[in-house]
């Protein structure tokens, strides 16, 4: 015991010396606050001003080294989401000599992450916001490893969905108000800070109303790694050949609710001959939620958040999100821009109460819960009345919460038509082997050789041979884009082709330098790059 103890202590004595000789060493990735994530050594917290601090020393290092501009509004963004301004992370600065007037720092042996979670009591947040961007930062930095540890200094309780978290790492994560109990000065030995935004697909509306994410990054693939290692946290297997199809209805059991769901269940087995089951988050545990989900050739859902969960649907299936009246379903589109991301497989469909006589509307609840009554009357007439809820930003419009925590009868013939449009046969995982949508490489060694007809006329003929990397792939259709640009024109002439070569002959003309651009297309839409340029004179 005493040798583990004095173990401690030198590391202790060791650990405090490199922090008052070294200091706190930064060096970032990124250019903005907004795609910023940074690396620490000896990052400390202050509990009790609630503030990281970074000491200065002869060998700090602070990259980059912003001056004021790191209030300009903030170092970076704690959580995924862009630039919102609860959501800022920044230190305070000190000599190192002030250790010395300073309560005895408390090191974390541990690899940190450091971050915010955005709304942890929301299943939607939780896995677009949280946990898939956990999980890729902690794939893009080697040492967070499963033996790092997460910190969340959002300041939240644990939250509904903590189990969900403590499966990144095998170290239970901290929160912020633990840390007190931790000490007065926290210094973490190695720590990442921030959380990287490549896997977020949908913007939440706060500076524009709601929608998918301008620059989409992430693909099916990429999400699927991501369940694949959840379900294995879960001790989810895939059974690959599961021998019942079956359709799941995911209920809601507090608000949003659909009020004839059995009429629904019974109408959806009848028409796709398949066993129908309801599932909702009240009453199964997430494993069985997920285990079911994984096998299901269908799922429906009303809109919420709820529908995160077809994350965890297999290639092929189909989601189907139920609206509320007067709520249209292109302004909503989280679950729509997930289940039509390249890759992820799904078939999306969307229906939409529109029958002011099948919706049941809560005027008296609490403003959150979609209650109007505060509002005055002008104004609830006119919501009461309208059709539709105009688009609108984040996240207290009446409107919205009026109709977004409607319930809904489902018309029942006009769901089935909408899915039948869409699903003709039976549902579900398809045998079809997914095409991986590769990409062609340059054409290569790509040649022309003019010839003059006269005065007025001229043939150019091009060749070329295929990208290198078709010879060791099976293409279903191989094109070649050629463009013919008259050098110092800003048009150009262009061609689909099937071949290698082709001569060119219309609006061609003799004595003229043309400039040639070709790239291969792979399967109609699998655009590659140009090939250099290629200069020919007639
Ligand atoms: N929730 C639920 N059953 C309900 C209502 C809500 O499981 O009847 C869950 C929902 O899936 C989400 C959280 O409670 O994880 C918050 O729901 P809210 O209606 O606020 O958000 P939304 O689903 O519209 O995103």
């Amino acid at each position: 015991q005493s040798q583990e103890l004095s173990q401690v202590q030198i590391d202790y004595h060791a650990a405090l010396q490199a922090l008052v000789e070294d200091g706190t060493r930064m060096v970032c990735t990124g250019r903005m606050h907004t795609d910023r994530i940074c690396r620490f050594e000896s990052l400390c917290y202050s509990t009790e001003a609630e503030e990281f601090v970074f000491f200065h020393s002869n060998s700090s290092v602070m990259l980059p080294n912003l001056g004021s501009r790191r209030f300009q509004p903030a170092l970076l963004d704690l959580s995924s989401v862009e630039d919102h301004n609860t959501q800022y992370f920044n230190f305070v600065e000190l000599p190192a000599a002030a250790l010395k007037f300073m309560p005895k720092p408390v090191f974390v042996p541990d690899v940190a992450l450091i971050t915010n979670r955005f709304n942890p009591d929301n299943l939607m947040h939780v896995f677009h916001d949280d946990l898939l961007p956990i999980y890729y930062t902690m794939q893009q930095f080697p040492d967070l490893d499963q033996e790092s540890r997460l910190f969340f200094m959002e300041g939240w309780s644990e939250g509904q969905h903590f189990d969900l978290y403590k499966l990144l790492s095998n170290k239970q994560p901290l929160l912020k108000e633990q840390l007190k109990t931790l000490g007065r000065l926290l210094c973490f030995t190695k720590s990442y800070v921030g959380l990287s935004k490549i896997t977020t697909w949908y913007q939440y509306g706060f500076v524009q109303p709601q929608g998918p994410k301008a620059n989409i990054l992430v693909s099916g693939n990429e999400i699927r790694q991501f369940t694949k290692f959840m379900m294995e946290k879960l001790n989810v297997s895939l059974e690959e050949s599961s021998s019942e199809e079956y359709i799941i209805v995911f209920s809601r059991t507090i608000n949003r609710l659909i009020l004839n769901e059995a009429e629904l269940i019974l109408a959806l087995a009848q028409e796709f001959q398949m066993k129908t089951i309801t599932v909702s988050l009240e009453d199964h545990s997430f494993s069985d939620i997920v285990r079911l989900i994984s096998n299901a050739s269908m799922l429906v859902s009303m809109h919420g958040a709820q529908l995160m969960m077809s994350l965890f649907l297999p290639r092929g299936a189909t989601v189907v999100e139920l609206f509320p009246y007067a709520i249209n379903p292109e302004h909503y589109t989280p679950y729509k821009t997930l289940a039509t991301l390249p890759g992820m497989d799904l078939q999306y469909i969307a229906w939409q109460n529109t029958d002011r006589e099948n919706t049941v509307t809560y005027p008296d609840r609490p403003w959150d819960q979609g209650g109007i009554a505060h509002l005055d009357k002008v104004e609830q007439e006119r919501i009461i009345k309208s059709k539709e809820v105009p688009r609108h930003l984040c996240c207290r419009n009446p409107e919205w919460l009026f109709r977004a925590y409607q319930d809904t009868k489902v018309d029942i013939p006009s769901l089935i038509q909408v899915i039948r449009q869409t699903v003709k046969s039976k549902p579900g995982p398809k045998k079809q082997k997914w095409t991986s949508g590769l990409y062609p490489g340059k054409v290569r060694d790509a040649k022309c050789q003019a010839s003059v007809q006269g005065t007025s006329e001229a043939k150019l003929a091009v060749s070329w041979q295929i990208p290198w990397n078709l010879k060791y792939l099976k293409v279903r259709e191989v094109k070649y884009e050629v463009w013919i640009q008259e050098q110092g024109e800003n048009t150009y002439m262009p061609y689909i082709l099937s071949h290698q070569n082709h001569t060119f002959s219309e609006n061609i003309k003799p004595f003229t330098i043309y400039l040639v651009w070709i790239r291969c297309i792979f399967n109609k839409n699998l655009l590659g790059p140009f090939a250099d340029v290629l200069l020919c004179s007639t």
